[in-house]
C-alpha cells in the first residue's frame, strides 16, 4: 500500500548503462535523484550480455587455440572442457560489474537506491514498493529482454534465452540455436568451441542479414569452418518434445526437414521492458514496437521525461546507451547541445575472429546514390594476421569520392573490433582519408595496413 511521496530532483528508473552514469552525474552536481532497479544492478550487458558472453568467447578462444597446439609447436595433452569451471569465470566477470554498480550507487552521497519494480503514476510520480516518488525529471533506462517468438510449439518445450543460457552448468550435446544473427552467432561458436555440435537455424537467406552479403558469407565461412552447421531458410520454424530434447522443424530448401537438440537456444530478436512501466499514466509514446519514442535529445513526448538505453529503439548497444546518458548528461549540465544524429554507427560481432564495423553498409551506400571509391583487401594478406595463424576475414573501405570522407568500413578478421576505431575516429573528425595515408604505424599491426590499403581504393561496385 502507498504511504508516503518523497521529493527529488531526478528519479532514474533502471541501473543499464545510462542511468548510473547519470545518476553519478546528478548527484555529483549536488541534486537529490532516486535510482530504482528491479532485478540485477548494470542490467543486460553486465548480467546477461557483454560482460558474460565476452568472457565466455576468451574461454572458448582459449581452448581453440590449445586444439590447435600443433600448429603452434606444442602439445596441450588431453584438452578436456570444465563447463562448471567455465561458469564460475564468467560468473565472477559479471559479479565484479555488478558489484560495482551497486557500490558506487550506493555510495553517492545525495543518492538513493530503492529496489523494486517502478511504474508511473503520472507524468511526474513514480511508485515503487509501497512509497511514491515525485521528480520534474524522470529518466527512463529499462532495457529490453529476449523476443519470443510465436512459433508453432513453443509453448511446450523448455528453451532458453541469452538470460538462462548464463545458469548452464553442462555442455549442451547438441545445442539449436534459432537466430542467426548477432546474439546467436557469438553463442554459437561458443559453445561449438566449448565442444557442443551446434546448428543455427535461420529463417533469411543469410546470416546476418543486414551486414553485406559478403559479410554474411564470410562469417558463415568462419563459423562452418569451426563446424557450425548452418540452416539458412527456414521459413516454417516449429518446436516439439522429442525423447533426445527438443525436435526443431525447418522445412529448408535443403538437408533434413527437422534437426533434433539437447538444448534449443531462442535469439531472434529484443523486445523493449516498456509494457509494465505505466507509460499510459504519464501519457509517454511509444512505436507499434513498444519502444519509447524520443526526439535527438532523447526527450519523449512528455516534458520532463527522457528515454535512454535500448528502451528507445535508437541502438542496441551499450555504447549507444552510455551515448545516450553523454547526450543527456551534457545538454542538462554543460549546456552543450550533443544529439543522437551526431553519432556514427559503430559496432563488433565478436565472433572469432570478430567483425568491427562502422558506418554505413555498402547496400546504403548505393542506396545513397553517392559517387564512392571501395576496396578490400584479405587478412591473408596482413602480415600480422599470418604471424599470428589468424588469416580468416577481410578488411573492406568505402569513402566519398568528393569529399574523401570515410563512409563505411567492415573489419573481419583478427584485431578488427579494435582496428576500426582509426577509421571511426577519423570519421568523426570530418578528415578525408588522405591524413590516414600520412600517418605512421606501428609495425606489425593490423591497422599499419590502413594507409597502404587506402591506395588501393578503385571504383565502388
Ligand atoms: C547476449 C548479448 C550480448 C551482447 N553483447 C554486446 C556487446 O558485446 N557489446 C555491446 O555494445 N552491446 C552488447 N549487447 C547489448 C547490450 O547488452 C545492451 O545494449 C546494453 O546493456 C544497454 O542496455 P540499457 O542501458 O538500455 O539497459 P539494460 O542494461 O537492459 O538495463 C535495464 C535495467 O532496467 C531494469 N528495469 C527494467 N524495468 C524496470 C522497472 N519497471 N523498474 C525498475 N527497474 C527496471 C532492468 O532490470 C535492468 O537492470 C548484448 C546483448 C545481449 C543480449
Amino acid at each position: 500500500m502507498t504511504t508516503s511521496t518523497k521529493q527529488f530532483d531526478a528519479i532514474i528508473i533502471g541501473t543499464g548503462q545510462a542511468g548510473p552514469p547519470l545518476a553519478a552525474r546528478f548527484a555529483g552536481a549536488g541534486k537529490s535523484v532516486a535510482i530504482i532497479e528491479r532485478h540485477k544492478f548494470g542490467g543486460t550487458c553486465v548480467n546477461t550480455g557483454c560482460i558474460p558472453t565476452k568472457t565466455l568467447v576468451a574461454s572458448a578462444y582459449a581452448i581453440h587455440v590449445a586444439n590447435r597446439g600443433a600448429e603452434y609447436g606444442f602439445a596441450a595433452g588431453d584438452i578436456r572442457v570444465d563447463m562448471k569451471r567455465v561458469k564460475a569465470r564468467k560468473d565472477a566477470a559479471s559479479a565484479r560489474s555488478n558489484k560495482g554498480v551497486e557500490e558506487m550507487l550506493r555510495g553517492l552521497k545525495n543518492c538513493t537506491v530503492i529496489e523494486g519494480h517502478a511504474r508511473f503514476q503520472s507524468s511526474n510520480t513514480v511508485a515503487v514498493n509501497d512509497e511514491v516518488l515525485q521528480a520534474g525529471k524522470i529518466y527512463i533506462n529499462v532495457g529490453g529482454r529476449a523476443r519470443i517468438p510465436e512459433l508453432p510449439g513453443v509453448q511446450e518445450i523448455p528453451f532458453l534465452t541469452n538470460s538462462s543460457m548464463m545458469d548452464l552448468e553442462v555442455l549442451p550435446g547438441h545445442l539449436v540455436i534459432v537466430g542467426g544473427s548477432y546474439v546467436g552467432l557469438e553463442f554459437a561458436q561458443i559453445y561449438r568451441r566449448l565442444g557442443s555440435e551446434v546448428t543455427v537455424v535461420e529463417m533469411g537467406p543469410r546470416l546476418i542479414g543486414r551486414e553485406d552479403e559478403d559479410v554474411s558469407q564470410a562469417v558463415r565461412e568462419i563459423l562452418e569452418a569451426d563446424r557450425v552447421h548452418i540452416r539458412l531458410n527456414a521459413k516454417c520454424i516449429s518446436l516439439a518434445k522429442h525423447e533426445g530434447g527438443v525436435a526443431v522443424g525447418i522445412t529448408c530448401e535443403e538437408g533434413p526437414p527437422e534437426v533434433v537438440g539437447s538444448h534449443v537456444l531462442l535469439a531472434v530478436g529484443r523486445v523493449p521492458n516498456t509494457g509494465d512501466l505505466g507509460l499510459e499514466q504519464a501519457g509517454v509514446a511509444t512505436d507499434h514496437r513498444g519502444y519509447i519514442t524520443v526526439d535527438d535529445q532523447l526527450q519523449t513526448n512528455v516534458p520532463g521525461i527522457w528515454a535512454l538505453g535500448d528502451c528507445n529503439g535508437r541502438g542496441a548497444f551499450t555504447h549507444t546507451s552510455y551515448n545516450d546518458y553523454e547526450i543527456v548528461a551534457d545538454n542538462l549540465f554543460n549546456s552543450d547541445h550533443r544529439r543522437i544524429s551526431d553519432r556514427i554507427q559503430a559496432y563488433a560481432l565478436y565472433v572469432d575472429p570478430p567483425l568491427g564495423r562502422c558506418g554505413m553498409t555498402d547496400a546504403e551506400v548505393r542506396q545513397s546514390g553517392r559517387h564512392a571509391l571501395a576496396v578490400k583487401y584479405p587478412m591473408s594478406r596482413v602480415s600480422r594476421a599470418y604471424e599470428k595463424g589468424e588469416t580468416q576475414g577481410f578488411m573492406k573501405i568505402c569513402v566519398d569520392a568528393e569529399t574523401k570522407q570515410i563512409l563505411g568500413a567492415a573489419i573481419l578478421g583478427v584485431g578488427g573490433d579494435e582496428v576500426v576505431h582509426v577509421l571511426l575516429d577519423i570519421m568523426y573528425a570530418k578528415a578525408p582519408y588522405t591524413v590516414i595515408q600520412r600517418a605512421m604505424h606501428i609495425h606489425p599491426t593490423v591497422a599499419e595496413y590502413l594507409p597502404t590499403i587506402l591506395g588501393k581504393l578503385g571504383p565502388f561496385a
